[in-house]
Formats: C-alpha cells, sequence, structure tokens
C-alpha cells in the first residue's frame, strides 16, 4: 500500500467525510428543529456506549476523551448539575482541553483499569494546570507583553498560541502516523477549537454526537483490519480468505505463491531481515492485476484468488506478479545490514552501490472442478506447486 493510499484512507478521506457531513448538517439545520430534543440527548447515549466499547476493545484514549467529552457535555446541558459562571472559564477548557488532547496523540493505548491511568489523571490535571499558567501570565503581563511584541501579535493571539501549537502538532502526528486513531483525536481537537472559537459554531450536542459516533466507527474498523488483516504484510489474513469463499461462484483458480528457499534466506540474512523482504514481497503480490486478491496464507506461504476466471486466463497475471519478484532488488536497511558478515554483504552488493537481495517464488495454481469445495481446490493449487519446487523453482506449473 503506497504511503499516500494510506493517507487518503485514514486521514485525508475520513476529515473529508466528517467535514462534508458537519457542513450539510449546519447548512440544513431547520430541518432538525422537531429533533431538538433527541439531538440534546444523543450524546449521553453515543459517548457513554462509545466508552463501554474502547474499554472492551483496549482503545483507552479514545475512552478517556470520551468521558471528558461527557462529563463537558454533562456540566454544560444537565440543569441540576449546570457550573455556575463556566462561560468565564471558557479559555481555560479550550486551552486544557487541546493540551490534553495533543498529549493524548502522543501516547499509547494502556489499559484503562491499570497503574497507568493515575499517571493519565495527573496529566490531564497538568495540562489545564499548563493551560491556567498560561493565561494567567498573559493576563498578569498583558502591559509588558504588548510592549515588548510587535503590534501583529494581539493579546487574543498571543492567547491562543498555545493552541495553534497543538494544532499543528496533532495535525503532523495525524500526518505521520496515518491511523485512524490520530484522525480521530485531530477531529476531536478540531471540533474542541470550533465549539469555542468559531462565531457560529455547531450545536454541541451535534459535535459531541459526531465525535461518538467517529469514535465508534474508528473502534469498529480498527477491530476489522485486527482481525482481517495480516499484521506483518499488511495482506488480507486467512480468516479474510474464507470470508470471501462464502461469495465465491463456480467458477474461480486459486493460486499459491511460496518463496523459494526462504529458510536458507533468514538463516543468511536474519529473522528481521526476512521479515521486512516478506512485506516487500506482499507489497508486489497485492499489486496482482486481473482482478486477483491477494492474501497471506501464513508464513511465506501467499493466495490469490481469481473469482470469475480459470487458469489459462489468470496465467499472464500471475507470471506478472512472479516477475516483478525476480526482478525486485530489495535494498536492505543499514541496521540489518550491520548484522551481517562481511561476506554476506559483499554478496548482496548491487550495480547502484546500495547493498540489495532478490528472492524469486514458486506458483501453484488450480481451477475450481465441478462439485469440488474450496478446501479441495486449493489443496490441488497447493500439489501443483510441488511441481514448479521440483523443476528448479521461480516458475508456475497448474
Ligand atoms: P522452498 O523453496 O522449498 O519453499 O524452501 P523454503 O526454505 O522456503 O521452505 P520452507 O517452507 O521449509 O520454509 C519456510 C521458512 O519460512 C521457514 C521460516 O524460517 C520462514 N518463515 C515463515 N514465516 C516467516 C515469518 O513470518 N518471518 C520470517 N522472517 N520467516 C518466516
Ligand atoms: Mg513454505
Ligand atoms: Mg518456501
Amino acid at each position: 500500500m503506497s504511503a499516500f493510499y494510506h493517507r487518503c484512507r485514514y486521514l485525508f478521506l475520513p476529515l473529508f467525510f466528517t467535514g462534508l457531513s458537519l457542513i450539510l448538517f449546519q447548512l440544513s439545520q431547520s430541518k432538525f428543529q422537531a429533533w431538538q430534543e433527541t439531538l440534546v440527548e444523543l450524546p449521553y447515549w453515543l459517548l457513554s456506549i462509545v466508552t463501554l466499547i474502547a474499554i472492551q476493545f483496549n482503545r483507552s484514549r479514545l475512552a478517556y476523551l470520551a468521558i471528558l467529552l461527557l462529563a463537558y457535555y454533562v456540566c454544560i446541558t444537565e440543569p441540576r448539575l449546570t457550573i455556575e459562571g463556566l462561560n468565564q472559564y471558557s479559555d481555560l477548557l479550550l486551552l486544557g482541553g487541546a493540551l490534553t488532547i495533543t498529549w493524548f496523540a502522543f501516547i499509547k493505548d494502556r489499559g484503562l483499569l491499570s497503574s497507568h491511568t493515575l499517571v493519565r489523571t495527573i496529566g490531564i490535571i497538568l495540562c489545564f494546570a499548563a493551560a491556567f499558567g498560561w493565561i494567567w501570565a498573559n493576563l498578569h503581563y498583558r502591559t509588558q507583553l504588548d510592549n515588548f511584541l510587535p503590534a501583529l501579535i494581539s493579546h487574543e493571539i498571543r492567547l491562543f498560541i498555545p493552541l495553534y501549537l497543538c494544532a499543528l502538532l496533532v495535525l503532523l502526528r495525524g500526518i505521520w502516523s496515518s491511523n485512524l486513531i490520530s484522525t480521530a483525536i485531530l477531529m476531536t481537537l478540531l471540533l474542541w477549537g470550533g465549539h469555542f472559537l468559531l462565531p457560529n459554531p455547531l450545536p454541541i450536542s451535534v459535535s459531541m454526537s459526531a465525535l461518538a459516533i467517529i469514535y465508534l466507527l474508528t473502534v469498529l474498523t480498527e477491530s476489522y483490519f485486527l482481525a482481517y488483516r495480516d499484521e506483518l504484510t499488511g495482506l488480507a489474513s486467512r480468516r479474510a480468505l474464507y470470508n470471501l469463499v462464502l461469495s465465491l461462484g463456480r467458477k474461480y483458480s486459486v493460486a499459491m505463491l511460496d518463496i523459494d528457499h526462504f529458510k536458507k534466506f533468514n538463516d543468511t540474512y536474519g529473522h528481521d531481515v526476512g521479515d521486512q523482504v516478506l512485506k516487500l514481497v506482499a507489497s508486489k503480490i497485492a499489486e496482482v492485476t486481473g482482478g486477483g486478491k491477494a492474501f497471506r496464507y501464513g508464513g511465506e506461504e501467499f493466495t490469490i484468488v481469481f473469482s470469475r476466471k480459470d487458469t489459462s486466463s489468470v496465467w499472464a497475471h500471475l507470471e506478472g506478479v512472479r516477475e516483478s519478484i525476480e526482478e525486485y532488488d530489495i535494498v536492505l536497511r543499514d541496521e540489518k545490514r550491520k548484522k551481517q558478515t562481511k561476506a554476506k554483504r559483499a554478496q548482496a552488493q548491487s550495480k547502484s552501490g546500495k547493498k540489495t537481495v532478490s528472492v524469486t517464488i514458486s506458483i501453484g495454481v488450480a481451477d475450481h472442478q465441478h462439485g469440488e469445495n474450496f478446501d479441495q481446490t486449493m489443496k490441488n493449487a497447493d500439489l501443483a506447486l510441488y511441481r514448479p519446487k521440483q523443476k528448479g523453482r521461480n516458475q508456475i506449473c497448474i
């Protein structure tokens, strides 16, 4: 998966669709008048549900954020609990919240009920203390700062400098890590800032409901990927393969791919380099053309399923995969090379002067026959794989 594709999928598209839905909501707010009471109630339910689900799935950062948002929402909407004059603390809430959200973007998920809870609670208090300190210093030294700093930086701008820095940091974090949790945290910061700063912000019930839905989708999508994606290579897993089988018709072909002499490769270069090569080989296999769907079957074995195709029509596509891997000079990362002996390093010298290695794969392919189930077709592809292994490897056999 290219980095750009990854970023589109995990950062730009979620941001775009959330932004679009909220703008559409804002434009058609009058249509939702009748739903006003339900909308006010909604965040209570959604944020509570998402907290429980996030705890269940060990997504503690989202659970913390959902709890904090819920606490804030209760304070401003529940008449019996409404804290008098909460408005006058809006700068503190905005900056303290922004610092907390930013901090959450950079820490790891840990068990919610563990020793980390105390550290995190102290961390949140410190974020608000830092925000308080900043606001106090800005008010206390206002005249000195006004004289000292250029007129361009007014008091209001100065006050919110931490917020701009937070937004920049969380945005960079989102771009750098491009995963859904970082994107959800970025959206939290944007909506949190928007709630306090925009002249005509979204109703708080809508921002809170939107965040709860984003958290819910994040937790569920991440769990889906955990179950159906292979962690090392990013390819679909064997579980996903058996899911696909349910939707296959009568006509399909299955190819089993196996890296040649991979045990020897691991013994020569080490397991870490082996993993690195597995990832790169998988990325080439994922680029298979002709509508083939690639899976990591296990170890250094991969499966490609071509729906509504037979071996004669998939041959060229498999040949394409085999060739692309054969021709691929894999550049080794320096820290891995350090572990190699001098002789092995010399062996991997390429034309460009960089240290490279290459591997080949063998492929066995079989068509689904009338009356067979998927496992039998797979077995036939696996049997077909023995042939190239006996005939010198780096080829395809039926
Ligand atoms: P052949 O050409 O006959 O397939 O030889 P081979 O050495 O590839 O065959 P075999 O199936 O015996 O060896 C597979 C090796 O793949 C064993 C193991 O060291 C390696 N392997 C399996 N899974 C992984 C993995 O996740 N990472 C790494 N680095 N190596 C793996
Ligand atoms: Mg094998
Ligand atoms: Mg092998």
